[in-house]
């Protein structure tokens, strides 16, 4: 590679390069039927993979797809890549776990390195994005209590996602994910997203922080807009309290910015990042700065497995490969190139309503009543292609950072053929008068 990026090979591609009239199997390829054994939790069925290098992946049939859904954002460098197990297995030779009452060199050099890299000034390390969203709140209240702000109110946003464990839960909008297990923790009010005049509402005396994402990954890839993110800097730090910035999915150079944050000019009292971090190994970092962390004190919250060494490795490893010079500026470039495609795919598709996103974190909002959002992740992973379904009507599009031209290439024309056969089945049940089943 001409800038020095640890992108693997594209496995030798047995994938056809024309999705257009290929035979393919309907159901995809299970090796094995223990899935029964699972908590229902996913839906069936599940696509088994075997292995992967960079955007490609192998099923057990030995089917290849490109895969633009990286693990839900985490495989930023596609999979297995080059140099990653090397590390790992060295680290895990050496001290693969020693737990938090221990200091150790992976952990110490990882804290420094993002501190350089991103401004914080202190750092908790946790496994998940919502261990370390309720890692984040419950360090907001702990700030409340010791500044002795009058309430403990929490602001989050209608589409937001935090997560599924409880304060991250309590934060996380859809009714669906919360309302089975409520009581969920109280003091969190959510307001409209992107909606300035509708925070004076809001955002009173008793709110001691508001947690949200720059772009609301799991809603389908919707940016804030700038003068959003500042009015609620600028409110936040009115009342004294604390801005969450929920980095999960945005962060480690998705929207080509090591943070989504720099994009729209503010910073949080905490930023909170995990997904592409350990590069596929559980990690969070939980950001603060000195004025959160002078009001924490030992014991008031804590992690077992928290950035361990092997983990700590891996979001070594990853750090250093977004700070790479021009990694950025490749992501930057690739993200031109897949939005002006999603362009001509929406301007040549009348199943395709909006094309949004910002930098490698896209969507394609389908229009109501047509093509299902479902329908097209199954019809692209039959041609070859595997997306992700984000909100109500959207489908995700989510290459890894390290994907090349000609895979961003490859990866259009599979969706292209995707849509092009949803489109054709819609048409085939209209004019029976029956529409779509
Ligand atoms: N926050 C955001 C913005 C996310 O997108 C996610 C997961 O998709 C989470 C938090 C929760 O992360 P995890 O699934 O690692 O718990």
């Amino acid at each position: 590679m001409p800038d020095a990026i640890a992108t693997p090979a594209a496995l030798p591609s047995a994938a056809p390069a024309e999705p257009a009239g290929m035979t393919l199997p309907d159901a995809p390829a299970l090796a094995h039927d223990e899935v029964g054994l699972l908590a229902p939790l996913y839906p069936l069925p599940r696509l088994e993979l075997v292995e992967g290098h960079g955007a490609w992946v192998r099923d057990a049939g030995g089917r290849e797809y490109l895969d633009f859904t990286s693990g839900i954002a985490v495989n930023a460098f596609g999979h297995a890549p080059r140099g990653l197990a090397e590390a790992l297995s060295a680290q895990l030779a050496r001290l693969g776990h020693c737990s938090n009452l221990f200091a150790h060199e992976p952990g110490l050099s990882l804290a420094r390195e993002l501190a350089e890299a991103t401004g914080y000034a202190r750092v908790f390390f946790c496994n998940s994005g919502t261990e370390g969203l309720d890692a984040a709140l419950k360090f907001t209240r702990a700030h409340a209590l010791a500044k002795g702000l009058p309430g403990r109110g929490i602001v989050a946003f209608q589409g937001g996602f935090h997560g599924r464990t409880g304060f991250a839960l309590s934060a996380t909008y859809n009714p669906s994910y919360r309302e089975p297990f409520e009581p969920l923790i109280p003091g969190v009010r959510f307001a409209p997203f992107n909606d300035g005049a509708a925070l004076d509402q809001v955002l009173d005396a008793d709110v001691c922080a508001v947690v949200v994402e720059c772009v609301q990954g799991e809603s389908g890839a919707v940016p804030a807009t700038r003068d959003f993110l500042q009015a609620l800097r600028a409110r936040s730090t009115a009342l004294g309290a604390l801005l969450v910035l929920d980095e999960v999915q945005t962060g480690m150079g998705r929207t080509g910015r090591l943070l989504a944050q720099e994009h729209f000019g503010v910073r949080g009292d905490i930023t909170v990042m995990s997904k592409a971090l350990g590069a596929g190994l559980p990690i969070a970092a939980v950001l603060m700065t000195e004025n959160v962390a002078a009001t924490l004190s030992p014991g008031m919250h804590g992690c077992t497995f928290g950035g361990n060494p092997v983990c700590a490795a891996a979001a070594r490893w990853s750090l250093a490969q977004v700070r790479r010079p021009a990694f950025l500026e490749r992501v930057r470039r690739a993200a031109r190139r897949l939005a002006a495609g999603l362009e001509q795919l929406a301007a040549r598709h009348a199943s395709v309503r909006e094309v949004r996103g910002l930098g490698l974190l896209t969507a394609m909002d389908l229009v109501p009543g047509g093509v299902e959002p479902a329908a097209l992740v199954t019809a692209a992973r039959d041609a070859g292609l595997l997306l992700l379904r984000g909100g109500e009507r959207a489908v995700r599009v989510l290459p890894p950072l390290t994907v090349s031209d000609d895979e961003l290439v490859k990866g259009l024309e599979r969706l292209d053929a995707a849509l092009t056969v949803c489109e054709a089945v819609g048409l085939a049940g209209s004019s029976k008068g029956g529409g779509k089943s």
